[in-house]
């Protein structure tokens, strides 16, 4: 048996490409700033994000460190690491494999953020934090379902947090700081209210998925799933190999990703969409030239084409444009087209 959790395989979802492609661009670098995923209920989306458990790829932490401080990076390590360096002690690394750590709806903020025990401070003049949430999430994914449905002060909490990787928790002068790096997936259906603009604007990809409408796909959906419930294991064990490929696929993105290179002409394109489409500020430019690299990266290329802005600028602007009410959303793809033409 393994330890990871039954989840309906990644590689078996039919369809939603631009809800795995945002999901796969995050993994290959989290600084993209994570991703909100909107449709309506029985869409898949919590399946799809949740499918990503046994694809995600492996990482190096510290043996024993409960922050799972990423091995390679000293200079971000927690204070219990730091202490342990400080005396002396070798520290051992250790492979695990990226989560979905998931956010339930009635979490509070000290479950979200820890908590430190002031008493023990008190007593013994040594800090003592209990982990929360954003201590788990630390070089995972980070899964908030319905998270228009969450206090918008933890949502700020959590974007806050993925957005500089740290934890900072402080209680009565003494404080506490461990990392807490994460792409944050949030779903929601926009039927039960929307987020606040300003919340919008600070997730890095989005997009609105539909119900499949076509009846040969909508037909393989279905006789998938009843064949994954009636026997999860074996169901997975039929496609495992397709699961390490793409584990395979994620962590040699994850790797070529520093090498990947976009030549000027590149970046005056991304900056001409961003402006065409009448975007304000620089937030989806980098947006996008991070994105764009990633795509690269999954394509196993080291030099961003114009095919990686095709791939990536709706889900970079989807959320950004200024709309009048009542007008559909998405990115007016020919309107793209043209202006990539024009350059
Ligand atoms: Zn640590």
């Amino acid at each position: 048996m393994s330890e990871e959790p039954a989840v309906f395989p990644f590689t078996e979802v039919v369809g939603q490409e631009d809800m795995k492609r945002a999901l796969m661009l995050n993994v290959v670098d989290p600084g993209i700033g994570g991703v909100l995923i909107k449709g309506e209920k029985g869409t898949a989306k919590s399946t799809t994000v949740r499918s990503m458990n046994r694809v995600l790829p492996h990482r190096t932490v510290v043996k024993g460190c409960p922050f799972r401080c990423e091995f390679s990076r000293e200079d971000r390590y927690c204070p219990y690491c730091r202490e342990r360096l400080a005396k002396g002690e070798k520290l051992e690394p250790e492979t695990v494999r990226m989560r979905v750590i998931d956010l339930p709806l009635s979490a509070t903020e000290d479950r979200v953020s820890g908590t430190l025990d002031l008493e023990h401070v008190l007593k013994t003049g040594e800090k003592k934090f209990e982990p929360g949430v954003l201590a788990a999430a630390n070089g995972n994914i980070l899964y908030v379902d319905e998270v228009n449905l969450l206090d918008d002060h933890l949502v700020d909490l959590l974007l806050d947090s993925a957005a500089m990787g740290v934890n900072y928790v402080e209680r009565e002068g003494v404080s506490f700081s461990h990392p807490s790096k994460f792409v944050l997936v949030g779903t929601m259906n926009p039927e039960e209210g929307d987020l606040r603009p300003q919340l919008l604007d600070r997730f890095g990809l989005s997009l609105d998925i539909k119900g499949e409408k076509d009846v040969k796909k909508r037909a393989t959906v279905v006789k998938k799933r009843v064949e994954y419930d009636m026997d999860p294991e074996a169901f997975i064990a039929k496609c495992q190999k397709d699961l390490d490929a793409m584990t395979e696929k994620l962590e040699k993105a994850r790797a070529l990703l520093p090498k990947v290179t976009a030549s000027d002409e590149i970046v005056d394109s991304i900056v001409s969409v961003t402006i065409h489409f009448g975007i304000d500020g620089h937030r989806a430019d980098i947006t996008m030239l991070k994105a764009a690299k990633a795509n690269a990266a999954l394509e196993s290329r080291t030099e961003v084409t114009k095919d990686d802005i095709r791939a990536t600028a709706e889900l970079v602007l989807a959320h950004r444009l200024k709309r009048r009410p009542f007008e559909e959303g998405g990115l007016d793809k020919e309107e793209l087209e043209t202006c990539l033409q024009s350059l």
